[in-house]
């Protein structure tokens, strides 16, 4: 509903210009509309960007530099999201756990050099080591790159605040 200015009758929305006075919508009445029409665009766009935030995790995933450059290898594509068809329970309550996704690529050539395996360490906002995962690969059947999924949790997934990504020579 929208006043209008000359007489101070109330008017539809979708009215272009006053049902009594006929005066059609001041510039500024339009411009007021669209504001407020912006403005509800604006929330909607946060709040699906929000929603959007909360199913990408990935941005908990750490990395270490350091042991993919030991072992030879790279990690890429990671993403992490929420899952949930882990099929762990808490104290009888289903819990859904974190997937996380990625690739390894040998830093030169097509082969491993030694077998490894991708491990995903979560930690709590304590520091505490609270699950641990792998994937291994086997330097024999290697060829190009892998990719891998992994599941952690066990845990209620909100307690899980980071989790460590890295490779490790060996089982
Ligand atoms: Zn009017």
């Amino acid at each position: 509903m929208w006043n209008c200015e000359n007489c101070g009758s109330r008017n539809w929305d979708n009215a272009i210009s006053c049902h009594k006075c006929n005066r059609a919508i001041a510039e500024q009445q339009l411009a007021a509309r669209k504001t407020v029409e912006t403005k509800a665009a604006a929330e909607r766009q946060t709040a699906e960007a929000e929603a959007a935030r909360a199913r990408d995790l990935t941005r908990i995933l750490e990395r270490l530099e350091v042991f993919e450059e030991r072992t030879g290898v790279r990690l890429d594509a990671l993403y992490a999201k929420p899952d949930g068809n882990s099929g762990w329970t808490i104290n009888g309550n289903f819990e859904s756990g974190i997937r996380i996704n990625g690739e390894v690529h040998p830093r030169e050539g097509t082969s491993l050099t030694k077998s490894l395996k991708v491990v995903a360490d979560a930690y709590d906002d304590l520091g505490r080591l609270i699950c641990t995962t792998d994937h291994f690969f086997n330097a024999e059947t290697f060829f190009g790159f892998a990719t891998f999924s992994l599941l952690v949790g066990g845990v209620p997934t909100k307690q899980i605040t980071k989790i460590r990504i890295y490779p490790k020579v060996g089982w």
